[in-house]
């Protein structure tokens, strides 16, 4: 672990390795293993992600929903808790670490230990709605964290963005009725979870979806953060900006098809950190979500984090 004043921090743990799908699932171990590698070469300033306190999930849980994950837990094998969705021994590990890096990462960012973080750990987050877990997530990681950053530290307004190519529809629930928080979510339509329609608006008028046809590219995709996207931002001004960032809008992606390239996410990222530059300090935490062709997944991600580090400094 090396320690460089200011440096972009990356938080990762091998426990994100235990967590293991049934053979032939797209969120697979090898992912984490990817994004790792495509990371290797870079002078980060790498730490373990915590595990979380209970208290950090039941900021965005019920107490059922975890009670209910954690006597789900199988002594080996897997076990279903929907079609898409499994626990394997180490998953629940797995997710604490999932939740408790993204939380640290927060914490850092706030405490001015760097501008920008990212959080490399699975199971993703942004499906799990508040007593479901679905489309391979248990908690919602980016939620969780928004929700640290308003009733931890305090902060007024927080904003999430979301470009992995799903609707975050959990997010999205756990953040509905949060006049605080304002949720962005690019994704392509229709596709899995079908939420996401530019209708649902959040209870506070705090949700901006904006669905992509499939088939749409970078150029598609650059426009409607230009047009939508970055003046939601500027007019919500917050005081910290998330990303949920899943990578499944690349053109290699074999779950989606929108035709976004390796560049198309670096552009995004630098001009996510133009408007946190802008609004809010540049600060950012992103965290992994989605993204399941291996090669095009440590490639966005490389794109994706040498914006960060080169804007935290
Ligand atoms: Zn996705």
């Amino acid at each position: 672990m090396t320690k460089d004043e200011g440096a972009m921090i990356y938080f990762s743990h091998d426990d994100g390795l235990a967590h293991v799908n049934p053979p032939g699932h797209p969120e697979q171990v090898a992912r984490l293993e990817a994004v790792g590698a495509a990371l290797a070469g870079m002078d980060l300033d790498r730490r373990a992600a915590p595990l979380c306190d209970d208290a950090e999930i039941l900021r965005c849980h019920p107490r059922a929903h975890l009670d209910r994950i954690a006597a789900a837990v199988p002594a080996e094998g897997w076990r279903a808790l929907d079609a898409d969705t499994s626990l394997s021994p180490g998953s629940l590990t797995a997710a604490r670490r999932a939740v408790g890096g993204c939380v640290a990462a927060v914490d850092a960012v706030l405490a001015g230990e760097a501008k920008t973080a990212f959080v490399g750990c699975r199971p993703p987050g942004h499906h799990a709605e508040r007593e479901t877990p679905m489309g391979f997530c248990l908690f919602g990681n980016i939620a969780i964290a928004a929700m640290r950053a308003l009733d931890h530290h305090g902060l007024d307004r927080v904003a999430v963005v979301d470009f992995d190519v799903h609707h975050g529809n959990g997010t999205q629930d756990l953040l509905w009725d949060e006049g605080r928080a304002l949720f962005v979510s690019s994704h392509q339509m229709p596709l899995y979870p079908g939420t996401g329609a530019a209708s649902e608006r959040g209870a506070q008028d705090n949700v901006l979806n904006l669905p992509l046809a499939a088939g749409s590219g970078g150029e598609a995709m650059r426009a409607l953060y230009e047009d939508r996207v970055f003046p939601a931002l500027r007019d919500f001004a917050p005081d910290l900006l998330l990303i949920s960032a899943g990578f499944d809008a690349h053109a290699a992606d074999p779950l989606a098809g929108l035709n976004w390239s390796t560049a198309d996410f670096g552009w995004l990222t630098g001009r996510l950190c133009d408007l946190a530059d802008e609004l809010c300090g540049g600060r950012i935490v992103s965290t992994l979500e989605g993204g399941y062709d291996l090669q095009a997944l440590g490639a966005s991600v490389a794109a994706h984090v040498a914006v960060l580090k080169e804007r935290s400094a």
